[in-house]
């Protein structure tokens, strides 16, 4: 299949916009395409559609009971697919949407049963990108869209890492360049009580607080033995080729004698080491680690170890670039798990293979 490529960059998003005309036809006849939202790119479908929805399990190689978030243009589109929308709902919309926030609410049955893995419930988003509001106005029903990438890889915050992964698998993508927070929203699941969040994201459980009042984390996503809520978190993802051992320890001067020595092990045992890091601890490597660079170990930064925001916009595309530089092994250091270090961190324990103390 070809798939079509469309730039569109969003300043220059209007409504009826050619190529969100040919999109959206795209997607009404039951056809895949990526478009880009705050948080990732996605890969939408026609919500109401078996048949379409089927196509993004196929296109991603996804595991079917991974229940997907259906995207919407304003909280009164989301009554099409709840059986009621309750106050609490009403409310985190008025503060958070359009935004990287996903509500689970109980499921009037309308979407695909596919795109909601035949729970009784259903996971619901307002994306805050004016590529994908435009899109969802212009198909005019909500789209089933997970992240744009191959299961079990990164998502993609770029279109070349959506072509990467799935050019001639889908029937189109919308270029509208790079996306901005570059983590996946916060899934709340609002139909216990008190609410509860499945996975962590853009939106901060201290935000969420703010504005709700108590929240917990599903207790699976500390440990490791209870199968988290959220179906698709038991499975492995975001991970780089090469396997990712990752330093858990937070003291500065520790965490990077712990990473050097790891990362010398392994290149005295022949191994070519790429190590994950920030502005900061570069030089240390760079005067610390034996061999060569460039040969024995190449380093990459994440940017300024203080700036957590910017740590989440470029995690993905950093995981992806230790692809086409061949190394055996990455070691990588670890961040506070407070605001936005949540989802940071959830990310990378799960693309890693080693967590050491
Ligand atoms: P993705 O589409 O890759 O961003 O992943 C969506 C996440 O939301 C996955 O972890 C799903 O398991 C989770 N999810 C989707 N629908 C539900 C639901 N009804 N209840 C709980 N988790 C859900
Ligand atoms: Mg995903």
């Amino acid at each position: 299949m070809e798939t079509k490529q469309w730039l569109l960059p969003p300043d220059e998003v209007r409504p009826s916009h050619p190529f969100l005309i040919e999109a959206a036809k795209l997607l009404r006849q039951g056809e895949v395409v990526a478009f880009p939202t705050e948080t990732v790119y996605g890969l939408g479908a026609d919500a109401y559609s078996d048949q379409a929805v089927a196509k993004i399990y196929a296109a991603k190689g996804r595991p079917s009971d991974n229940p997907l978030i259906l995207h919407f243009y304003d909280p009164g589109q989301v009554k099409e697919v709840v059986t009621h929308l309750p106050p609490l709902a009403e409310e985190l919309f008025r503060r958070f949407s359009p935004g990287p926030l996903t509500l689970i609410l109980p499921n009037n049955g309308r979407a695909s049963s596919l795109a909601t893995a035949g729970l009784s419930t259903v996971a619901v988003r307002i994306p805050n990108h004016p590529v994908a509001l435009a899109l969802l106005r212009e198909v005019g029903r909500p789209l089933a869209a997970p992240s744009a990438n191959r299961s079990g890889k990164p998502s993609p915050t770029k279109a070349a890492h959506v072509l990467a992964d799935l050019e001639g698998r889908i029937a189109g993508i919308i270029d509208g360049g790079e996306t901005g927070i570059g983590l996946e929203s916060t899934v709340l699941d609002i139909t216990l009580s008190p609410p509860q969040i499945l996975r962590p994201g853009g939106i901060t459980k201290e935000s969420l607080e703010e504005v709700i009042g108590e929240v917990v984390v599903d207790p699976a996503l500390n440990q490791s033995n209870a199968p988290p809520k959220a179906p698709g978190l038991k499975y492995p993802h975001y991970a780089p080729r090469a396997p990712l051992t990752l330093v858990a320890d937070l003291n500065p001067s520790r965490r990077r004698w712990k990473m050097a020595a790891q990362a010398a092990e392994l290149i005295r045992d022949g191994k070519r080491v790429g190590i994950l890091t920030t502005d900061e601890d570069v030089p240390y490597f760079e005067e610390h680690l034996p061999g060569e660079p460039g040969n024995h170990w190449v380093i990459l930064s994440l940017g300024e170890r203080g700036n957590l925001d910017g740590i989440a916009q470029h995690l993905y595309d950093t995981l992806r670039s230790f692809d086409p530089l061949d190394v055996d092994e990455i070691i990588g250091e670890s961040f506070p798990k407070g605001g936005i270090g949540a989802a940071i961190m959830n990310r990378l324990s799960k693309a890693a293979g080693r967590i050491l103390p």
